[in-house]
């Protein structure tokens, strides 16, 4: 059964780059007999709102969508995040970083090739010192070790590929360098989370804009080290605004609701991101 989400975060108003997002979804599921599901991706408790909330789903239904219920509000199972996360806690896959965002961009320009490469790696703290460290209640990510990653999988590692609209792409986590995935009063990141959910929820399709796709290199990694399975990408181009850049929650014009004072109508929208 093919299943695909669309999976916004309620930080702002939806602009046309997430209309092509959830129209491009619910087609495809439609095209397929499919199951189209919403996500609300609320994990970041400071910028989540609850208006922004319910004018996703206003908007989306305005658009002609329609989804399954309940919808999965990511927020309302921040515990369950907690197992993958100590699954690769137990393989020692993850490990405790302390440094703080300076530090990480200071130990980047420092790196021999450090200067256009923003990856950073690391590794645990000697036991002592981080015995210490979280004595002292300091604060840390939990890290993903791209070294324990490759070392686990051994040769796997090299044959990670995920299918998307190009075909079979070789996957690259290293272009990641090692990712935060739950901060010390943070139980996860979008990537652990994002990855979980796709697979509790059965997702076979994730259908989004290619300025995810570099996420996808990570995405499959976690998904091999959980024994997740993995779906099939498709990665739809951006919508540009008027200054040809990318849209960005801060151009208002482009939001759904203001295209819809504006008078527009849902099949306008359809032409305005070239469906
Ligand atoms: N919540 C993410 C966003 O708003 C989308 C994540 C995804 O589709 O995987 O950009």
């Amino acid at each position: 059964m093919f299943v695909t989400r669309f999976a916004p975060s309620p930080t702002g108003y939806l602009h046309l780059g997430h209309a092509l997002s959830a129209l491009a979804a619910f087609d495809a599921a439609r095209e397929a007999g499919g199951r189209f599901l919403v996500r609300i991706e609320d994990i970041d408790a400071g910028r989540s709102r609850p208006d922004f909330e319910n004018a996703i789903f206003e908007d989306l239904a305005w658009l002609g969508l329609s989804w399954e219920e309940p919808v999965r509000r990511q927020s309302a199972h921040m515990a369950e995040y907690a197992a993958p996360l100590q699954s690769l806690i137990e393989r020692n896959l993850v490990y405790r970083c302390f440094r703080t965002r300076k530090e990480i961009a200071e130990a980047i320009a420092s790196a021999p090739h450090g200067a256009v490469d923003e990856r950073f790696t690391g590794e645990a703290l000697p036991p002592d010192e981080e015995a210490q460290r979280l004595a002292d209640g300091d604060t840390f990510a939990w890290r993903l070790s791209l070294k324990k990653a490759r070392a686990a999988l051994g040769p796997a590692y090299f044959t990670l590929v995920f299918e998307d609209e190009s075909g079979l792409v070789r996957a690259e986590p290293e272009r990641h360098g090692d990712v935060v995935l739950a901060r010390k009063d943070f139980g996860t990141s979008y990537h652990l989370a994002s990855v979980w959910d796709d697979a509790l929820q059965g997702v076979t399709h994730v259908i989004r804009g290619e300025d995810l796709r570099e996420a996808a290199h990570l995405h499959v990694l976690l998904q091999r080290l959980l024994e997740l399975p993995q779906p099939v990408y498709r990665h739809h181009r951006l919508v540009l605004g008027e200054d040809g850049k990318r849209l960005a929650k801060r151009d208002q014009s482009a939001t759904l609701r203001a295209l819809r004072e504006a008078g527009k109508t849902p099949a306008d929208v359809r032409g305005l991101v070239g469906l």
